[in-house]
């Protein structure tokens, strides 16, 4: 039986992996649950899977989560970034599926590395703020780190196909987004409606705006130089409107493996807890007599600045893709509550970088530090931009 700390668990993902859990409870059961705001729904998830420990944003929110819950439940409830590290640490977890949104994951994958934990990560903005000290971390420890990432998973899935010293590229795919066929004219007058309309894949509002913008992808690119320690030169975007193949790899023969199935992240979260076992999890294998034919295309880098963005900061390393991480968080939440426009996103960014003097080999107190500067960098300009 695996013992799971599922930190995010009101959201996309967590609800996902708790989907898997529902189905295989002879496999899992859940030790620790977090939510940030949601109490109503994590009372819920208490009450279901009644966790050791579970974990909300503050400490007036854990106040009204204990009066909501019914007296005969023992869960301890913490709060905040601390709250979640000591989840995360706890000695009865085995596995900590990583699946909050936003820098807010760095400090508990750290600790929970630190603590020998195998972690599912999802949270991806983690790799990016900080992914090497994260991989040495995981190494120094022995700790795996498998990914739910859809694209990740299949490039991790693929490759035991081969051996890494004959990988020459990884072929990240991406389904392009909503707005792949708009007009770059019409970009300025996309509404948030708009951007959360996702034609594939039904995620978080944080990453499905990311995806709109193609940060997402961008953020992708830099999760896989990390986890599969890849230089930027060997990572191929390619968008692939079906969402079909979740990625690809490439070998000096020049022979590809691809990892195909339905754009269901279930098929991902459920490889990341039992890898390398596979789970029934009642995802059929795409229908390719529906599908017909599938295709491929080049990114639209001038319609979609953020990818390039993304690419340039692997160039400048040190502290600059935390910085794009927290400009592009600040950003798209700025959108979201429409302060700023859609096609402000990458300019907020690119200022933010231009602003930044990036340190080559940051410690990790000088990455949160640029997370931070970054943060109050977008503020100020955006309070600038709106007076
Ligand atoms: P979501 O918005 O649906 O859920 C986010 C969860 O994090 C919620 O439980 C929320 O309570 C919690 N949370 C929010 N702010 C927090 C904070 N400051 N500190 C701690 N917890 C906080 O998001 P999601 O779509 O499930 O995505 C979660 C992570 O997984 C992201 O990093 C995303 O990039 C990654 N991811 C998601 C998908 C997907 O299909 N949804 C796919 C690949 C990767
Ligand atoms: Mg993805």
């Amino acid at each position: 039986m695996k013992k799971l700390a599922v930190l995010g668990a009101t959201g996309s993902i967590g609800a996902g992996t708790l989907k898997i859990v529902d189905r295989h409870p002879d496999l899992f059961t859940v030790t620790a649950l977090s939510a940030w705001t949601r109490m109503e729904a994590l009372a819920v998830l208490i009450a279901k899977y009644r966790p050791a420990i579970a974990v909300v944003g503050t400490a007036a929110l854990s106040k009204k989560l204990i009066e909501r819950l019914p007296s005969d439940l023992s869960v301890e409830v913490l709060h905040g970034i601390d709250g979640l590290c000591q989840a995360a640490v706890m000695t009865e977890v085995d596995q900590v599926v990583t699946a909050m949104v936003g820098a807010a994951g760095l400090q508990p994958t750290l600790a929970a590395i630190d603590a020998g934990k195998s972690i599912a990560l999802a949270n991806k903005e983690t790799l990016v703020m900080a992914g090497e000290i994260v991989m040495a971390r995981a190494k120094e420890k022995g700790v795996a780190i498998i990914p739910v990432d859809s694209e990740h998973s299949a490039i991790f899935q693929c490759l035991s196909a081969g051996r890494r010293r004959d990988l020459t590229k990884i072929i990240l795919t991406a389904s392009g987004g909503p707005f792949r066929n708009h007009p770059a004219d019409e970009f300025a007058r996309i509404t948030v409606e708009d951007a959360l309309a996702h034609p594939n894949w039904n995620m978080g509002a944080k990453i499905t705006i990311d995806s709109a913008t193609l940060m997402n992808k961008g953020l992708e690119v830099i999760e896989a130089c990390r986890l599969f320690e890849v230089a930027r030169q060997q990572i191929e975007v390619v968008v692939h409107p079906e969402s079909i193949i979740h990625s690809m790899i490439a070998f000096k023969d020049g022979a590809v493996i691809g990892q195909m199935g339905l754009p269901d992240m279930r098929g991902a979260i459920a490889y990341a807890l039992s890898a390398p076992e596979r789970l029934d999890i009642a995802v059929p294998p795409p229908n390719f007599f529906d599908i017909k034919q599938l295709n491929f295309e080049p990114p639209d880098m001038a319609k979609f600045p953020c990818l390039g963005l993304a690419f340039e900061v692997l160039g400048l390393g040190g502290t600059a893709p935390a910085v794009l991480n927290a400009a592009n968080e600040a950003a798209v939440y700025a959108f979201l509550k429409r302060t700023i426009a859609f096609t402000d996103i990458p300019g907020v960014v690119e200022a933010a970088l231009a602003d930044h003097a990036v340190c080559a080999s940051p410690d990790l107190a000088t990455i949160v530090a640029a997370d931070q500067e970054a943060r109050r960098f977008v503020q100020n300009r955006i309070a600038h931009q709106t007076r």
